[in-house]
């Protein structure tokens, strides 16, 4: 699908380096997805399947990237074939689509592309650590510590009810946890989105079955990207 690739518009991430694909997968970047127009590709793990284990294990990511991700994308491009919508770029694609009944699955397919490729590149082997100190700053001046953070986190990935999303995001100046359902996001809000946690049960159940928050501490403690975050702050 080497047309795509005239189409898109290098991001920031990109320049700079971070999003480069390293696993088998040719083709595009997750960064790359949000510029592309239809038709849309399933962007590259930034990673290696077995590479998040054992907090997230190699078949879970083989389902959750090769089938769950495959179909929002395969989806998204059959919705989209051949309406108004067509040239448009994946995020404004989905801020035009949020809360209108007519377009649900447009936006849902949308927003589920989206949001899992900001999800991949909120995960990174040997992550957590420390933020790097602007974003530590920063979460420090919001939650006092980043403990604290981490653990507002860690709530609302664990108490959210039934499938979806939580994030912390820049809410004006303020960084902020937030919980979304189905497939909504931090953009319909007009927040800048920083990380992801995908709370579907497809993101957890084969490894973790019921506990959600046993996922949730493993994905926080071990797995956050905090250079992905800082790097959204911009
Ligand atoms: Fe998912």
């Amino acid at each position: 699908m080497n047309f795509l690739h005239a189409q898109l518009q290098p991001s920031p991430l990109q320049e700079g380096g971070h999003s480069a694909g390293s696993s088998d997968h040719a083709g595009v970047s997750t960064a790359m997805l949000e510029h592309m127009g239809f038709p849309y590709e399933l962007p590259a793990l930034p990673y290696a399947l077995d590479a998040l284990s054992p907090f997230i294990s190699e078949t879970t990511l083989r389902f959750h990237y090769g089938k769950h991700h495959k179909t929002y994308i395969d989806a998204l491009n059959k919705a989209i074939d051949d309406t108004e919508f067509e040239a448009m770029p994946l995020r404004a694609l989905i801020q035009a689509t949020a809360g209108k009944p007519g377009q649900a699955t447009l936006f849902n397919n949308a927003a589920q592309a989206w949001n899992h490729a900001f999800y991949w590149d909120s995960l990174a082997p040997g992550g957590a650590g420390e933020p790097p100190p602007m974003l530590k700053q920063m979460i420090d001046a919001s939650f006092g510590s980043v403990e604290a953070c981490k653990q507002a986190l860690t709530e609302a990935a664990s108490t959210h009810f039934g499938s979806g999303w939580a994030w912390l995001v820049l809410d004006g100046k303020k960084v902020s946890v937030v919980k979304t359902g189905d497939a909504d996001n931090p953009l319909t809000r007009g927040m800048t989105p920083l990380l992801a946690i995908d709370v579907w049960e497809h993101a957890y159940y084969l490894d973790y079955q019921n506990r959600r928050k046993d996922h949730a501490t493993g994905v926080i403690e071990h797995l956050i990207n905090w250079n992905f975050a800082a790097s959204n702050l911009a």
